[in-house]
């Protein structure tokens, strides 16, 4: 079993990823596919006049405030227009993908997070109206009926709260949630870098091998930003039973092949 989480603003080759997903699932593999999308949910919410409000926290940490008329554009792009475009590309490759959001058959169930606490100006205020929230849940029954059916489920970033309200939640956690849910074997993360890197901007300071033990030193001392989250992810993955995460390039030629042979970094 395989978990995918395939990001990279726009610069993976989705082509060949899906090529990839098609010799796996040749080859008998089960494989489930998570994306994401916010930088494309950013360029369309802009186009339709509703452009992203990044807000600090009072720690410092920048996030989006996702509110009733963002969480509609986010669903709309991501489990729209993204997940139909791989699923599309999936099927011209012979892999009978099957698109779904978290909300579909509640396979992502999270507490919504209904207000932010922020920063702004110098001075801590409280938005509300806040729909993200993190996963909780996991409709395995679900994912396990399509996957021995034959299906290869791809995964949109929405989940559902316990009201039944949308969600928009991280692809990396969302990827970590089923991965530990189904208890993978692997999971890959792709992205538009190599994998960790010592120095963000020199793509040859790639850390090759981190061990479980050494997880959150590494994230604290070397990823900044969304990077951050992908470790944070592959930490929790790892420890509820994933058995290794690795970190790779989504760019390349067979990504995924490369990623499982061990090019990127990998975590266990
Ligand atoms: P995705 O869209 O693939 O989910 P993100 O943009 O969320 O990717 O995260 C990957 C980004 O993290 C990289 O493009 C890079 O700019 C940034 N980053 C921050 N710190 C590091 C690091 N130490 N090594 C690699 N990338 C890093």
């Amino acid at each position: 079993m395989i978990i995918v989480k395939a990001g990279g603003n726009g610069e993976l080759d989705i082509d060949a990823i899906c090529t990839d997903i098609a010799g796996l699932v040749d080859a008998g593999e089960q494989v489930v596919l998570v994306h994401g999308g916010s930088s494309e949910t950013n360029r369309i919410s802009e186009r339709l006049g509703h452009p992203p409000r990044f807000v600090t926290s009072p720690s410092g940490h920048t996030s989006r405030y996702t509110d009733r008329e963002m969480l509609e554009i986010f669903a709309m792009v991501v489990a729209g227009r993204i997940n139909k475009l791989i699923v599309e590309r999936l099927q011209q490759h012979g892999v009978n993908a099957i698109g779904l959001c978290g909300m579909d058959g509640r396979l992502l169930e999270g507490k919504r997070k209904s207000t932010l606490r922020i920063r702004e100006n110098g001075r801590l205020k409280v938005l509300r109206g806040e729909y993200s929230g993190i996963i909780e849940r996991v409709n395995t029954d679900l994912l396990r009926t399509l996957l021995s059916a034959g299906y290869v489920p791809v995964v949109a970033p929405v989940a559902i709260s316990y009201q039944g309200e949308g969600l928009n939640v991280d692809g990396d956690r969302a990827a970590a949630a089923i991965g530990r849910a189904l208890q993978a074997e692997h999971m890959v993360i792709l992205s538009n870098v190599p994998g960790l890197l010592r120095d963000e901007r020199d793509e040859s300071s790639l850390i090759p091998l981190i061990q479980l033990e050494q997880v959150w030193e590494y994230g604290e001392r070397y990823a900044r930003g969304r990077m951050k989250r992908k470790i944070l992810g592959a930490l929790e993955a790892l420890q509820e039973g994933v058995g290794q995460v690795v970190i790779a390039d989504g760019r390349i030629e067979q990504p995924l092949r490369s990623a499982l042979a061990g090019q990127g970094t990998v975590i266990r």
